[in-house]
């Protein structure tokens, strides 16, 4: 079995575990994005964010699209605890600088890299 069959049936079993998983009543993302934020910073704050906002564990197991905005925003928390957020105006430039006559470049590096 080569990596291609490996990670395909990979898939199939994350997917198999997903629909298991699947509960009566879900959030949406829609809610889950809504409280996203609180989550996050209650979590961070050594709160209790499981019971703070139950059914957001879940959703964040059963979801990609949500579990990797949870992972970008404690990403950008832990960048402005260490005071390595860009400036705005940084930010600005490079989005500026990666706009083309032909449409978006990718940037030279992550914009939230730090300074
Ligand atoms: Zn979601």
């Amino acid at each position: 079995m080569d990596q291609a069959d490996t990670a395909s049936r990979d898939r199939v079993r994350q997917f198999v575990r997903r629909i298991v998983a699947t509960e009566e009543h879900e959030l949406d993302c829609r809610a889950v994005l809504d409280v996203i934020h609180a989550y996050v910073d209650m979590d961070l704050s050594g709160g209790d964010a499981v019971a703070g906002f139950p059914g957001i564990p879940h959703h964040l197991m059963q979801c990609p699209d949500c579990a990797e905005m949870v992972a970008a925003l404690r990403h950008v928390a832990s960048l402005e605890a260490r005071g390595q957020l860009p400036a705005v105006d940084h930010l600005w430039r490079d989005l500026q600088s990666a706009v083309t006559p032909h449409g978006l470049r990718p940037p030279d590096r992550p914009l939230l890299s730090g300074p």
